[in-house]
């Protein structure tokens, strides 16, 4: 099956054979060295100097461990949401008990910052900001350099959900005065499902002094102090560690901005390909998303025979709808280990399914 979903993504064949490596004690050297290369290789794409944490989890696990370190329950936070996973990271500040007021958009559509700085000085109490960098649910990049100069004016954490944009989309973690960002290793990474990874800006580990939310595994003053001595706390996805290092020397291979600017050439490459076969995206044009793109289904469409017809006569799949999206788009990852050739090779396949449902493709569309 070819992968055109949001993660997991296709994987280079070095990494897979990373995945049949015998097992290794995780309290050795071999692992020490292991997690050190990989740390020092992750700060080098998150553009930071701070500390980046692994962790046995998906990017979920990331989001979570990115909350219950920083707050306490009670604390006001503000959840820009502008989609599916916008209310995820604001349904885990909830349900620990944090006072989670949202800031949302309509679906295709991003936050204005402006929005955000007028959010932030109606409520001046407010202790973190709990933003999506790209929503995939929506196909939409988030203005976050914007977003984070607006919160940057107040004393408000920045915890910023990129699981589906670092590696892919340029993520500038000091510059942009990021204190938390969170990912997870089948994205843009290239790799398999099951590690996901945090950083922690100075101001963050302040913050998580003091933060009573309750942690045990995402405890990561813990993750820190076993990664000074080249351990995580608990057995590790060693696997997946090995994996992760071959596709962070791939990713350095091709070089980070070259890997950012091949994800700017497929995002551009899918959206014009979905509007040559009379095709409506989802995303307003000057936010969508470069790893993945969200395309309405066409009036009088069974958006489900969309994804199934492209996966059963073409071996390739597609993500539905997610959420209150369900049935009105479906979607076209394209993040990851994901050529020119794949994306055309989709559209090609989308257009003769959706010429076999009765959608009239426009007449240059035809051949
Ligand atoms: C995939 C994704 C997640 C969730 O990641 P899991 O690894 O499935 O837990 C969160 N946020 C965004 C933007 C994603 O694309």
């Amino acid at each position: 099956m070819k992968l055109r979903i949001p993660g997991p993504t296709p994987v280079p064949a070095s990494v897979l054979a990373q995945m049949s490596r015998p097992m290794i004690n995780h309290r050795g050297p071999e692992f020490a060295a292991l997690i050190a290369e990989i740390t020092e290789a992750l700060k080098r794409c998150y553009r930071t100097r701070s500390d980046v944490l692994t962790l046995t989890a998906s990017g979920t696990g990331a989001l979570e461990a990115g909350v219950v370190n920083f707050l306490s329950p009670g604390d006001r936070v503000l959840g820009i949401t502008i989609g599916f996973f916008g209310d995820r990271i604001a349904d885990i500040a909830e349900s620990y008990g944090a006072i989670v007021h949202r800031l949302a958009a309509e679906p295709g559509n991003a936050i204005d910052p402006n929005a955000v700085r007028d959010a932030l000085r109606r409520a001046p109490d407010t202790r973190a900001v709990l933003v999506t960098h790209n929503e995939s649910s929506t196909g939409v990049t988030n203005p976050l350099a914007e977003i984070a100069r607006m919160v940057r004016e107040t004393d408000a954490l920045v915890i910023v959900d990129a699981v589906s944009s670092l590696a892919g989309i340029d993520v500038r973690t000091d510059e942009w005065g990021l204190d938390v960002v969170a990912t997870a290793s089948q994205k843009a990474w290239a790799a398999p499902p099951g590690l996901a990874m945090v950083s922690v800006s100075e101001r963050a580990w302040a913050a998580q002094r003091i933060a009573r939310m309750p942690r045990y595994y995402w405890d990561l003053a813990a993750a820190k102090s076993w990664l000074t001595r080249g351990q995580t706390q608990a057995t590790p996805a060693i696997s997946i560690y090995f994996a992760l290092a071959e596709a962070l020397h791939v990713l350095e291979q091709e070089g980070l901005d070259q890997a950012i600017a091949r994800h700017t050439r497929l995002g551009q490459r899918a959206r014009a390909g979905a509007c040559s076969l009379g095709l409506e995206l989802l995303a307003d044009p000057s936010v969508a998303s470069n790893t993945v793109t969200a395309i309405r289904v066409p009036v009088g469409i069974d958006g489900n025979a969309i994804v199934s017809g492209v996966r059963d006569r073409f071996g390739i799949e597609l993500a539905g709808g997610q959420g209150s999206l369900a049935g009105k788009v479906f979607r076209v990852g394209h993040l990851g280990w994901v050529t020119d050739g794949d994306i055309d090779e989709a559209l090609s396949a989308i257009r003769d399914v959706l010429a076999g449902l009765g959608h009239r493709l426009p007449t240059t569309a035809r051949n």
